[in-house]
């Protein structure tokens, strides 16, 4: 494993990651953890080879992608995360020249996706990753609207069990002591994994010895509180499709006292009520999907029964036919047979 692509991560880390995770629901506050992990993406070397958007479809076992992945002409068009692919690479054109920028969840140390869930069905652990929970989500989809960087996405197409999906950061290879998929293939090692300090550390360095190269400024080490995904870039963020207005206060901070406290305030209760009609409503139609799926299959099956009847009757018809048909054929030969023999016998004398 490369130096460069994994810094700071300790044989003990595993252990000491699995240990204990914080709910990132709506009615608590968490500061995220001083020792968690995140990535360093520079996009000063990022070539656009589109190895990571790769990585990160084989790792998280996602749909085969209509264009495949060694197609550069992609790079042409702006893209964004959706709900079968959980990192895209795009291109930009600044002074005439490509600059690259992934993108994919930054797993914000205060992240809006939690603080709007009011069902706390989004998880910061110490790992640094921002997870979410399939089992706990009604579908609200608040957290598409928080998010500042407009990351999560939904599997509309799906009507029975659709989910909120996102990167979850590899959390469960980082658990096992790897490295994030897009990380490890990265071949030009613009992505470096790390604790967040050092990456902090890391991207000062570069920035105070190439001056010429770098703007002097590490996005996501204070936007929105800061964030585990950081990037340094040679060119402004803006020029690259970053948000700069973003501010550095905390998503929990700016709605504080409000989707931290659902539950005490009155003046939320539409919020939460409509959740919760939005939880019995997607309770009813996935009740009146599922009824409509069983009727469904209790016709397919009685059709088919009676096909299968059918069919076993018309063979049997046909069967009793062709044995109608033998006896008949076997009689005519008989009769024929019967016919020869009396016209073959020469006649009594005694008859004449
Ligand atoms: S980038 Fe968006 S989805 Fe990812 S942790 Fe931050 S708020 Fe949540
Ligand atoms: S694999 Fe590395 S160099 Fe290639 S597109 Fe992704 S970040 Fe850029």
């Amino acid at each position: 494993m490369k130096r460069r692509k994994f810094i700071g991560m300790l044989a003990g880390a595993g252990a000491c990651m699995a240990a204990s995770t914080a709910t990132a629901g709506g009615t608590h506050h968490f500061k995220g953890y001083p020792e968690s992990f995140g990535v360093l993406f520079d996009s000063t070397k990022c070539i656009g080879c589109r190895k990571c958007e790769a990585a990160c479809n084989k790792v998280n076992e996602l749909p085969a992608q209509p264009v495949p992945f060694d197609d550069l002409a992609v790079l042409d068009s702006r893209r964004r995360t959706h709900h079968d692919t959980f990192t895209v690479v795009n291109k930009y054109s600044v002074n005439d020249k490509p600059v690259y920028r992934k993108q994919q969840c930054n797993h914000c140390l205060e992240p809006a996706c939690a603080s709007a869930c009011f069902v706390g069905a989004f998880v910061k652990d110490k790992t640094g990753a921002v997870s979410h929970d399939a089992s706990k989500c009604v579908g609200c989809r608040y957290c598409m609207i928080a998010c500042p960087f407009e990351i999560p996405t939904y599997e509309y197409h799906d009507p029975i069990t659709p989910r909120v999906r996102k990167c979850t950061m590899c959390q469960p290879r980082i658990e096992e002591g790897k490295l994030p998929g897009c990380v490890e293939d990265c071949p030009k090692g613009a992505l470096v994994f790390g604790r967040r300090e050092d990456l902090l550390n890391i991207a000062r360095e570069r920035i105070r010895k190439h001056p010429s190269i770098y703007i002097d400024h590490i996005y996501g080490e204070r936007e929105m509180g800061g964030t585990s995904w950081m990037y340094i870039s040679g060119v402004p963020f803006e020029k690259i499709g970053m948000r700069e207005d973003l501010g550095v206060t905390p998503a929990p901070e700016l709605t504080s006292g409000a989707l931290s406290l659902v539950p005490a305030v009155v003046g939320l209760w539409p919020m939460f009520l409509t959740g919760a009609y939005a939880l019995t409503k997607r309770r009813e139609k996935i009740a009146e999907e599922e009824q409509h799926h069983a009727v469904a299959e209790a016709v397919a099956e009685a059709q088919s029964e009676a096909a299968k009847k059918a069919k076993a009757a018309m063979e049997k018809a046909e069967r009793d036919k062709q044995a109608a048909i033998d006896r008949e054929v076997k009689k005519a030969l008989k009769e024929a047979e019967e016919a020869r023999l009396k016209a073959e016998t020469p006649a009594d004398p005694s008859e004449q």
